[in-house]
């Protein structure tokens, strides 16, 4: 039997990097057991095009700030560059690839079945994130479709859609920018569930994270915000969507009713004929994994205060959005839910286990 370690951090990414930062300046031993071949988390797997949002100083986790990058924002080969140079900085123990298939209770231990190994934890802190659930909506017909269906996370550049007859779903930044390339090399229609709403060109991705910040606040000492002061849109203009609109793609249609064979049938009842589908249409938790320990809800989350499981004594989860922590789906939020989390790790382990 491998013998049993404090925490297990199940997860690679920046959320996990970030606990794991905070939990090596504590006296847990801990392991870190991420699926994929390299550092960078769900960075290694998006379009080849991605920058953040915001500039590498507003997108730091804690202890070391991301190098300055080439161009205005860090490209996702940045982001990626610096999750492994933060993994190497800090020594922080990283297993890969080991894919954890199931964690169930075994007495006051959690055993954690991976394709390694079992291992055994006191705590164990979930930090799979987002991408590999991607969400698509359903609209009848669907399965009779013959063209290409893509969903974002599998999408990495436009050319394969050269000459093609393209709708790009979802009104988003991830829509927008796929429309933005997209809409280069193939005949593009963009649909929206609403009138998509835009940032100011002059402001970027940390007016997002400021409105996030005062909503919170304003919640926190009860009020409740108005959203006209805090919603002033939601797509950053960063330069490739700017170029869409000088082009004048950017025109967004509300959805289809349904699909036949070779298309698309519109709410008025004109069938037009589509070659490909990218959904931009967002994610769900990746939180299989957890299904032995029956915490996940009908929504897909786990009843959570902060980031600790109320169900599950031992467990935390990380990253996954607003309901773990505030603004821990992003790099410069995840420091602060992680370091309340490795404190609530440590607090947890000296109370029942020393
Ligand atoms: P991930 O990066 O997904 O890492 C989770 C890791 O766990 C992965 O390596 C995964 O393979 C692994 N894993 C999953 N299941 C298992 C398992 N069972 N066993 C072992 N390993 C497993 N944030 C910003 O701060 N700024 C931005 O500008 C920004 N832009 C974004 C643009 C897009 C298009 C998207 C999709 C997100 C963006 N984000 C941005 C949000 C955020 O930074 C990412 O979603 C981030 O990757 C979340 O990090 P994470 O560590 O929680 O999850």
């Amino acid at each position: 039997m491998n013998p049993t370690v404090d925490t297990i951090i199940i997860g690679g990414g920046q959320s996990a990097l970030a606990c794991a930062y905070y939990l090596r300046r504590s006296s847990l031993d801990f392991l870190v057991l991420d699926d994929q071949p390299e550092a960078g988390g769900s960075w290694r797997r998006c379009w080849d095009s991605l920058t953040l949002f915001s500039p590498a100083e507003f997108s730091s986790l804690p202890g070391w700030l991301m190098p300055k990058s080439k161009g205005k924002y860090p490209s996702r080969l940045e982001v990626t560059s610096y999750l492994k140079q933060y993994e190497q900085r800090y020594k922080l123990p990283v297993r890969r690839p080991v894919k954890v298939e199931s964690v169930c209770r075994k007495g006051q231990l959690f055993e954690v079945q991976t394709d390694e190994a079992t291992y055994y934890a006191r705590t164990v802190i979930s930090a799979t994130g987002t991408f590999q659930k991607p969400y698509i909506p359903h609209y009848p017909g669907q399965e009779t479709f013959q063209g290409l269906s893509l969903h974002s996370s599998a999408y990495q550049y436009p050319q394969p859609f050269t000459g093609k007859r393209v709708l790009i779903v979802g009104g988003g930044n991830s829509g927008a920018q796929v429309l933005a390339e997209v809409s280069k090399v193939a005949q593009t229609t963009w649909v929206t569930l609403e009138a998509p709403s835009y940032l100011p060109d002059d402001v970027d991705g940390r007016v997002l994270f400021d409105q996030a910040s005062a909503r919170y606040y304003a919640m926190q000492k009860g009020g409740q915000p108005d959203p006209a002061q805090y919603n002033l849109g939601n797509i950053v203009m960063v330069p490739s969507v700017l170029e869409a609109r000088e082009r004048g793609v950017l025109k967004a249609v509300p959805p289809f009713e349904k699909f036949y064979e070779h298309g698309v049938v519109w709410q008025e009842g004109t069938k037009e004929a589509v070659d490909a589908i990218v959904w931009c249409t967002g994610f769900g938790y990746a939180l299989a994994h957890l299904e032995c320990l029956q915490v996940v809800n009908e929504k897909g989350q786990v009843a959570t205060e902060g980031t600790r499981a109320l169900e599950q004594p031992g467990l935390w989860l990380i990253g996954y959005g607003g309901w773990t922590g505030f603004a821990s789906a992003t790099l410069i939020g995840v420091g602060r839910t992680a370091r309340e989390t490795a404190r609530q790790v440590e607090n947890f382990i000296s109370a029942e286990f020393k």
